[in-house]
């Protein structure tokens, strides 16, 4: 068997050797995303596949980057140019051939969230936080859905989260907002994806070119995957309907924000020539007792599709029971997640924080964890809800030395800038200030898009005033310079960039800060992982290069959503309440399911111990515990409330509640001994397989 396969089942393997196209349907844990990634190796190593001919999507940056590293570690260092989110891959596709789209200025900038948001607030005149988060998720939903101005909204549950006003006043200013957005010449991520599709469904010879690009796409998390991607992805794959695609129904959490899980069920129908899909049905990740919660709590969804999920070990342990935790206060509930990990580190002090992660539903439930841990000197990490781009700065050192390599020499004397450097170079021209205004760059961008060169290379035969070209060709001389210096010998990533912090004027900027000192020393020691420059570059190019700090080991505490694809050996999904999780909200539009897919997104994240926890009273209401408690079996738990059903016919329960000070039963130091070395023996994967 091929190096590269050690270790995969069956039905991996035949996975990873399928024609595409072909679907992968699966549980949590079962290697989705693991056999996406060796397939991916496999199609490089034997079936010679060039290694930018392939275009691997991720849900996230930071699953983009371990992905990358995962198959880096397989290949020698190398690993396939495209790997990112559908954002990310398209960005790039954009920039590289910003001539081929009609009317997408060069060196466009793109809009993050927060950014459009503002724009829009701007336009519409809207300065409530809460009415503009509102009006800019119903824009971007329409946006995604492809509904035309002034056209009614299909019906859905994404859409039924709105109020009919709201998707009104989101349709009406559109066409102000996309007007505002040419003016500043600049993309939001929603346009990232709904232009290469509009310009694909327009011009059927740019369609070819794209698609020709790849000979296959690889997708994962399919479940989640929204309108204007899923419209994407058939344009992409339309020359030759070669999609690898990975997911699981019950794990989809994103129908609120116009995710369609119909995508993953109609894939035959999207790809005829599609084989039945694969399923694979050995779970690697979890303790047999946690699996047998998740299938029992997944079952309870009358419309997943069929799939069958056991341990990988099917004589093993079932590994310790599901403690359910009752606290009177939210404090209290904070106080015992000090109290969970604690009690393990007594038991077995080389445990790492990070092997702990607190999951939330909503931000305000991990507020009094978060405390409760930073009070007990607890080193712990929040992830964002958003992922985290580096300041200002670090940014603009990093469009530096993409400029810098971005320039040839060509014939004698003369020199070719690449076109996807353009975004570089309009960074540049910003940081270290410099004296071109709005005006001069806008002269240079339409003057590059008339001509249909770069920015770079329009310079010198640009309507501009003298002391303009002399600005933007100090810019030049300095790229120029610095992709001399790098290319003079075999230079480190983190040197180059030094060089460029020194040629380029940043070294002031970059040390100002507290911040910004620890992200640019963070970029420093992640660049040389990357490879080459050029491989660096890149990366950094797309955001792949993970920007936040590399703290200490710390205790993860995230929301359920952020938890996605992830896993961590011991769980503990605070805020089990009704009203909570399942949210108000969901039981009012009737979101129920998906809620509960989010319940076995959490629940599937632990390895080997898994703790639900719910509190009598949270901001003065008093609760009840949630009612997906009461979807796992009671055997399998160790604590469990009285059932939901019987909770809220009577408020006097049958059995009687847990006692909030009861102490925490955890294993006996001998047997978590056990448990984690049988756990962590069952679980070797081939060197290279991960990190
Ligand atoms: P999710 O649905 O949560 O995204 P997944 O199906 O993508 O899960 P992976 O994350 O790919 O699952 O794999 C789960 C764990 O099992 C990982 O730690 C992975 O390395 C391990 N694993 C996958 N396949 C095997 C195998 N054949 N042998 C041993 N371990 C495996
Ligand atoms: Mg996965």
């Amino acid at each position: 068997m091929a190096d590269h396969l050690e270790g995969l089942n069956e039905s991996q393997r035949a996975a990873v050797a399928a024609s595409a196209p072909q679907l992968v349907l699966a549980g949590a844990g079962s290697g989705k995303t693991e056999t996406l990634a060796r397939r991916a190796i496999d199609l490089i190593v034997t079936r010679n596949e060039q290694p930018n001919r392939l275009l691997c999507i991720t849900f996230t940056n930071r699953a983009a980057s371990e992905m990358r590293a995962r198959m880096a570690a397989r290949l020698g260092g190398q690993a396939p140019g495209w790997v990112g989110t559908f954002h990310a891959c398209m960005a790039r596709l954009l920039t590289e051939d910003a001539g081929a789209v009609p009317d997408l200025p060069r060196g466009f900038a793109i809009l993050d969230a927060a950014r459009s948001r503002a724009t829009l607030g701007q336009v519409a005149g809207v300065r409530d936080p809460k009415l503009l988060m509102g009006l800019h998720e119903a824009m971007s939903l329409l946006r995604n859905y492809g509904v035309e101005p002034g056209a009614k909204p299909p019906k859905g549950p994404a859409f039924a989260r709105f109020e009919p006003s709201v998707l009104a006043d989101a349709s009406a200013i559109l066409p102000t907002y996309a007007a505002e957005l040419q003016r500043l010449r600049a993309l939001d991520f929603d346009d990232l994806l709904i232009l290469p599709a509009r310009a694909m469904a327009a011009d059927p010879a740019l369609a070819e070119r794209w698609s020709g690009r790849w000979s296959e796409i690889l997708v994962d998390e399919y479940q989640d995957t929204n309108s204007a991607q899923h419209r994407l992805l058939r344009l992409l794959a339309g020359g030759h309907g070669r999609v690898f695609a990975v997911g699981d129904d019950s794990q989809s959490i994103y129908g609120w924000r116009g995710a369609e899980v119909t995508h993953l069920r109609r894939f035959a129908q999207d790809f005829p020539a599609a084989g039945p899909a694969i399923k694979l049905e050995t779970n690697y990740r979890s303790t047999r007792t946690i699996l047998l919660a998740a299938n029992a709590v997944a079952a309870q969804d009358p419309d997943a599709l069929k799939k069958t999920l056991r341990p990988a070990d099917r004589d093993g342990e079932a590994g310790a029971a599901i403690l359910v935790t009752e606290s009177a206060t939210s404090e209290d509930e904070g106080r015992a997640v000090v109290g969970w990990v604690r009690a393990y580190r007594k038991r077995n002090a080389d445990l790492p924080l990070r092997a702990f992660a607190v999951l939330v539903r909503a931000g305000f439930v991990a507020e009094p964890i978060l405390e409760a841990l930073r009070e007990a000197g607890l080193p712990v990490m929040l992830v964002s809800e958003r992922e985290i781009e580096p300041p200002r700065e670090v940014l603009a050192a990093i469009a530096w030395l993409r400029l810098a390599m971005s320039v040839h020499p060509a014939g004698r004397d003369g020199e070719v800038w690449d076109a996807a450097a353009d975004d570089a170079f309009r960074r540049t021209c910003a940081m270290p200030k410099r004296a071109i205004g709005g005006a001069a760059f806008a002269r240079l961008r339409q003057h590059a898009t008339d001509i249909g060169e770069p920015l770079a290379a329009s310079v010198h035969s640009a309507p501009l005033e003298p002391a303009e070209t002399q600005e933007f060709e100090a810019v030049l001389a300095i790229a120029r310079r610095v992709g001399k210096r790098i290319g003079l010998r075999g230079t480190k990533p983190s040197e180059a960039l030094k060089i460029v912090a020194d040629e380029g004027g940043l070294a002031d900027a970059l040390s100002a800060g507290g911040a910004t000192r620890r992200a640019w020393a963070t970029m420093l020691t992640r660049a040389d992982r990357a490879g080459t420059v050029a491989d660096f570059a890149e990366q950094a190019g797309l955001g792949l290069i993970d920007a936040e700090p590399e703290g200490p080991d710390s205790v993860q505490v995230m929301t359920l959503h952020r938890a996605k694809g992830l896993e961590f050996d011991h769980v503990f999904m605070a805020g089990l309440e009704e009203g909570v999780f399942p949210s108000r909200r969901a039981a009012e539009e009737g979101s129920l399911p998906e809620e509960r897919r989010l319940f076995y997104v959490g629940l599937t994240r632990a390895r080997m111990t898994l703790r639900l926890s719910w509190v009598r009273r949270r901001r003065q209401w008093a609760s009840k515990p949630s009612r997906f408690i009461s979807d796992i079996p009671d055997d399998l738990m160790d604590g469990a409330p009285a059932r939901h059903e019987e909770v809220a016919r009577a408020p006097r329960v049958r059995r009687a509640p847990v006692p909030v000070d009861k102490p925490a039963k955890t294993p006996s130091q001998a047997e978590t001994a056990r448990l984690v070395a049988a756990f962590y023996a069952k679980r070797r994967m081939p060197a290279g397989a991960k990190k």
